[in-house]
């Protein structure tokens, strides 16, 4: 058997270790004589699984008590309707700061709702940058102000967070999310679909503050798409992802037991630099995003020409690096190194590169 660096912007890899043990576990979890797909999620056995995972986050990232996990389905994209159904519910007005294709679908979900005042973009430079967030100007009246943290498609990711006063901020941290240390308490909410860098698709994790949750108490709102009915149960309102709730949380303990968030800040920073280095001193590839913006987690660029870009593409597949190609609406190349991409596998396509630099220059 050989795994291949798979640089799949998501679903992406997972740490070999926890591939290793939820496949030792696989057909007889923990003396149960059952997989834990298997498993009813109202059991003793799965509470336990459930619980540990949100404990465990709960360290990690260091969560404060007046704020609730959720492990919910629906993808990130549920949260786009979520968000404004259950939130924009005040004065029925929010900001968003628009830095691409995800707080594109977010604010056309949001103005189904109430009121969407863009308050920042980036799309003038076909978001190859990220707002100056020191000069946003956010409205009083607003419910929220949202925003999009690591920029997937673009490869572009804030570095610092917008002040929103006592607005609350809420904030797709999908394919960031984990990669380092959180200051949740800047934050109302905080949302990851879990296949970028957390675990299988199907989970979206949600953490969100009590002040935040009790706004959606008395709505009218269909049973699933109702934050408090969510916190009340558990994330058990009804069966909840169950098998991949299970995996995150062998990702969370991974996450423990190899130093945290911190130790994990600096080793993607150390990734990633190898990829950037490199891409500045080459003057075959470009990457179009500002270097203040660049993301630790999706790296884009671009050879000279598209037919390059898709002979680049071709001739990686000798060496089985897989999952290279850029967004469909960006083109070009794009290498998603989360969490458990090793630094090996950056190496071994920055050796590639070369080569293809050196054959096609
Ligand atoms: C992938 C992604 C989404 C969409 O996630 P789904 O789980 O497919 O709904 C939203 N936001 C960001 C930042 C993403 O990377």
């Amino acid at each position: 058997m050989a795994r291949i660096y798979n640089f799949s912007a998501g679903p992406a890899m997972l740490p070999e270790e926890v591939l290793k043990e939820t496949a030792e576990e696989m057909l007889d979890y923990h003396g149960s004589g059952m997989s834990v797909m298997e498993m009813s999620h109202r059991s003793k056995i799965f509470q336990q699984i459930i619980d540990e995972a949100e404990a465990d986050l709960r360290e990690l990232v260091g969560i404060p008590d007046n704020y609730r996990v959720l492990f919910l389905q629906g993808g990130a994209t549920l949260q786009f309707g979520m968000i404004p159904m259950n939130l924009m519910t005040v004065n029925k007005k929010a900001d968003y700061i628009h830095t691409g294709v995800w707080t594109k679908k977010a604010i056309a979900d949001a103005k189904l709702f109430g009121e969407v005042r863009v308050v920042a973009s980036s799309e003038d430079k076909k978001f190859s940058y990220i707002p100056n967030v020191k000069n946003i100007k956010f409205n009083k009246d607003s419910d929220y102000v949202y925003m999009c943290d690591n920029n997937t498609i673009y490869g572009t990711k804030f570095k610092e967070y917008p002040d929103t006063g006592d607005i609350p901020l809420i904030c797709d941290m999908s394919s960031c999310f984990l990669s380092e240390p959180i200051d949740v308490k800047k934050f109302g909410m905080i949302y990851a679909g879990a296949q970028k860098n957390v675990g299988p698709a199907g989970v979206t994790i949600i953490i969100i503050r009590d002040d935040l949750v009790a706004r959606t108490n008395e709505l009218p709102l269909p049973a699933y798409l109702k934050y408090a009915l969510h916190c009340e149960n558990g994330s058990m309102y009804n069966t909840p992802p169950t098998y991949g709730i299970y995996i995150c949380g062998k990702v969370f303990k991974w996450l423990l037991r190899t130093g945290g968030l911190e130790a994990r800040k600096k080793l993607n920073e150390e990734k990633a630099k190898v990829l950037y280095d490199y891409l500045d001193s080459s003057s075959f590839y470009k990457t179009s995003v500002v270097p203040e913006a660049r993301s630790l987690m999706n790296v884009t660029f671009k050879t000279p020409s598209e037919e390059l870009d898709a002979l680049f593409l071709e001739e990686v597949k000798k060496y089985k690096y897989t999952n290279l190609k850029g967004h469909r609406s960006t083109g070009g190349l794009r290498a998603s190194i989360y969490n458990a991409m090793p630094k090996a596998g950056v190496e071994a396509l920055v050796k590639f590169m070369k080569e293809f630099e050196e054959a096609h220059k």
